[in-house]
């Protein structure tokens, strides 16, 4: 049985004060046998998000995939490892669309991170325009297709999976329980036609995209979604709390 995860992205936002007095109030709650809770968090929170999680999981939002060198502005995955982090989200598709992140350079990522014994959080999801010409299903497999190229099986077996469609990300418009399920169920399928049943049963799959306290459960009781990655409901301490509750 796979054991659901749940982690807030919280993007391009809170300073350090914030994101202490958030675990603080946060991190009891979160212990659970039964699931995974985690924020992801910027670079320059990370720190402080670690010395204050007990119970929650801290991931990075971003990684470079050479260790060091002349690349000015971005972070290795040795860098993230002193932090001692577990956790990666990588490919969100705010990196993809406005800081080139492909399903090439995500493959990269994807592979230093495993190799450093980070799990990545790899998203993937089709825009409004693709999703409105029915290419939703060819835009997951090929999207996974790159992204997960070249990995052992039982690497992919222990990653996640965040399916986010861009037209549900921020816009309130969430996808249909429905929806979601069938496009979780093709990551699951796509994994399996890549890496074999035992990585396609492991691997979990979230759904992201407008998911707030008034829906986590619908999703959640889905059989191919094992949890979600979720952005604005993350960053209000009460709001993240009930969703906590809702799904231990
Ligand atoms: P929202 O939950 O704000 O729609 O954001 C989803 C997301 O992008 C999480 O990575």
């Amino acid at each position: 049985a796979r054991k659901p995860i749940i982690v807030g992205n919280w993007k391009m936002n809170k300073n350090n004060a914030e994101t202490k007095a958030f675990f603080e109030k946060v991190d009891a709650v979160a212990a659970s046998e039964n699931a995974t809770y985690g924020i992801g968090c910027p670079f320059t929170d990370l720190r402080t998000a670690v010395d204050n999680a007990k119970n929650l999981i801290v991931a990075a939002e971003n990684c470079h995939w050479i260790d060091s060198g002349a690349y000015t502005g971005e972070v290795s995955v040795p860098m993230l490892e002193e932090i001692g982090l577990k956790y990666c989200i990588i490919g969100h598709s705010e990196r993809r669309q406005m800081f080139g992140d492909t399903d090439e350079t995500v493959n990269k990522k994807a592979k230093r991170l495993i190799e450093a014994g980070i799990t990545p959080i790899l998203c993937i999801g089709e825009t409004e325009a693709q999703y409105d010409a029915g290419e939703t299903e060819k835009v997951i497999r090929d999207q996974l297709t790159g992204s997960i190229a070249d990995l052992c099986p039982k690497c992919v077996g222990n990653m996640v999976i965040a399916y986010e469609p861009i037209w549900a990300i921020g816009t309130g418009k969430s996808a249909t329980k429905d929806d979601a399920q069938k496009c979780c169920a093709i990551v699951r399928d796509q994994v399996r036609v890549m890496y074999g049943d035992e990585a396609a049963e492991n691997v979990r799959v979230q759904y992201g995209g407008s998911v707030k306290p008034g829906n986590i459960v619908e999703y959640m009781a889905c059989p191919d979604i094992d949890g979600a990655l979720i952005g604005g409901a993350s960053l209000k301490e009460d709001s993240f709390i009930e969703i906590i509750e809702k799904t231990k």
